[in-house]
């Protein structure tokens, strides 16, 4: 991690926001996919990324940094830990749940691992005053973890718990080609309507960082009442717009993945798979100009502008995308 690279806003961030931003983002923003962290929490390796920025990184540090990239904006956010090896996932937990409880417009996810008894996990979701749960491939039993199918890392008793206790589940699917992996969209067509009060959420697009992936894996969800998506960290064109056609506008859900959303780097789409580009393994030298990559959350916006223009949404449409799906899905 470069740390010049990262946390650092220039003054061309900054014109790119007023030139192309300023003009979309809706004044109130729910962010439904952002990390809050202490560093403390992950032992002796915190992820390189973290270890650059604020510790802890709370709400107050989150609406902080938020409005650097995007000036004059009111942040609320659905919380959650950063998942991690190594992560002391009860005390990040609770770190989460305390730094919303202040605020009635935002809620927390808890970081739940395959292990955990699910009476455990209703406990805590009851004490702590959860609205979601959080599960991630790197607590898979099944290795590569990258590789892993959803059911080795978000179990149906999990799930269940879900659905008795009206939670969220951020989902970040993993295998190679994701949302369009056969193994992928029974799991989640087959929980969904067998857990209906569970409400999922499809990180990055349904991981539509190739956006090929979504929109071709998107029809296998049509129907579903119980699925949303959060747009966090996505910086291509086509999933935004597969998920707003297939699933309609009221299943999107800004996210900015902070604070991925503060690298300079951009997952690109390449043949079947993607690559997250930046100066740590890329050469920007080029003949034609001055070669810069900006900051991942502002390459993202740039592309869910695009999208809410290309599918001719509405003002209030796009409010949606940054308000109003969030606090119907929360009860806000
Ligand atoms: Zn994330």
């Amino acid at each position: 991690m470069n740390k010049e690279a990262a946390w650092n806003i220039t003054a061309s961030d900054s014109e790119l926001f007023q030139r192309e931003l300023d003009s979309f983002l809706p004044h109130r923003v729910f962010d439904a996919h952002a990390h809050f962290y202490r560093l403390g929490d992950f032992g002796a390796n915190p992820p390189a990324l973290l270890s650059a920025g604020p510790t802890p990184a709370g709400l107050a540090e989150f609406r902080d940094w938020s409005c650097r990239l995007t000036p004059g904006r009111e942040y609320s956010a659905l919380a959650l830990g950063f998942p991690a090896a190594g992560l002391d996932v009860e005390a990040a937990n609770r770190f989460v749940a305390a730094e919303v409880r202040g605020d009635r417009h935002s809620r927390a996810a808890m970081v739940v691992t395959p292990e955990l008894n699910a009476e455990a996990v209703r406990a805590a979701v009851r004490r702590e005053k959860f609205a979601g749960l959080k599960c991630y491939h790197v607590y898979a039993g099944t290795q590569p973890t990258f590789e892993a199918e959803v059911g080795s890392y978000l179990t149906e008793d999990h799930v269940r718990v879900a659905h008795e206790e009206r939670l969220t589940i951020t989902l970040h699917l993993v295998r190679a080609r994701a949302l369009a992996d056969p193994a992928n969209q029974q799991v989640i067509r087959s929980y969904a309507e067998r857990y209906p009060n569970a409400r999922f959420v499809l990180a990055h697009a349904g991981r539509g960082f190739n956006p090929y992936h979504t929109i071709e894996g998107i029809g296998a969800l049509k129907g579903l009442q119980n699925v949303w998506f959060d747009t966090s960290a996505v910086c291509e064109g086509g999933a935004y717009e597969a998920i707003i056609e297939t699933m309609g506008v009221g299943r999107l859900l800004y996210g900015s993945d902070f604070p991925v959303s503060l690298m300079r780097a951009r997952p690109v789409a390449l043949g079947d798979s993607f690559l997250w580009i930046s100066r740590e393994n890329t050469d920007f030298t080029a003949a034609y100009a001055d070669v810069a990559p900006s900051l991942t959350g502002l390459e993202s916006l740039r592309f869910l502008k695009r999208a809410c223009h290309h599918m001719r949404l509405s003002d209030s449409d796009v409010e949606r995308i940054f308000w109003h799906n969030a606090t119907e899905l929360f009860g806000l």
